[in-house]
């Protein structure tokens, strides 16, 4: 197997036609991590919520790390892993356009709100869920690719250390 660093245009692409991936957030170092879909638009990628653990977590703590891959085979995948800044856009008039704008890219996917309410169904608190629309800022994106090496034989890790 073959791992190659990806361009950050190839990041970008795959982020653009997988729309899902893996958030995670920290509160009092600990981790919590959750599968979510996405928009991506211009380093930014467009979600949406409602109130539960990682808005509260990422309130308090707006840095956090998304990762998305496409996995064909063992040997053949793609992974992307983009370090970002949480951003919420609220209810408030200086950030309708903002919403606004994260609502006409997430509603491109078809059913786009149900996931967002998929917790509400077994959260203890029966309060009426509030809708969080959100974006994380990329600021560092790495890509690696890996792809079949036919000239490989290696068939135990040993063989593989021994060969390289
Ligand atoms: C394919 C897919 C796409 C999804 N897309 C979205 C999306 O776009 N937007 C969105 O808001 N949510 C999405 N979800 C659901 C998401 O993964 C979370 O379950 C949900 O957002 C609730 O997270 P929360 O932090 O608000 O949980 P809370 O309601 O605050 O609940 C926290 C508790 O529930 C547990 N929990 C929460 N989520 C999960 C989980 N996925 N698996 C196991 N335990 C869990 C936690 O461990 C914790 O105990 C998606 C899930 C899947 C599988």
């Amino acid at each position: 197997m073959l791992i190659t660093k990806i361009r950050s245009r190839e990041c970008r692409e795959l982020l653009a036609r997988l729309g899902f991936g893996r958030l995670a957030c920290v509160s009092n170092n600990r981790p919590y991590i959750v599968p979510i879909y996405f928009s991506y638009d211009a380093e930014c990628l467009y979600c949406f919520s409602t109130l539960g653990r990682k808005i509260e977590w990422m309130r308090e703590n707006p840095l956090v790390c998304v990762e998305v891959d496409e996995i064909s085979a063992h040997d053949d995948w793609l992974s992307v892993i983009a370090l970002g800044h949480y951003l919420e856009f609220s209810n408030s008039p200086n950030d309708a356009k903002g919403q606004e704008y994260a609502r006409s890219l997430i509603e491109k996917r078809a059913l786009w709100w149900q996931s967002g309410y998929t917790a509400v169904q077994v959260r203890r608190n029966r309060k009426p869920a509030v809708p969080v629309f959100y974006c994380i800022q990329i600021e560092k994106m790495t890509g690696l690719r890996a792809s079949p090496n036919t000239r490989e034989n290696a068939r135990t890790p040993r063989d593989a250390l021994i060969r390289n």
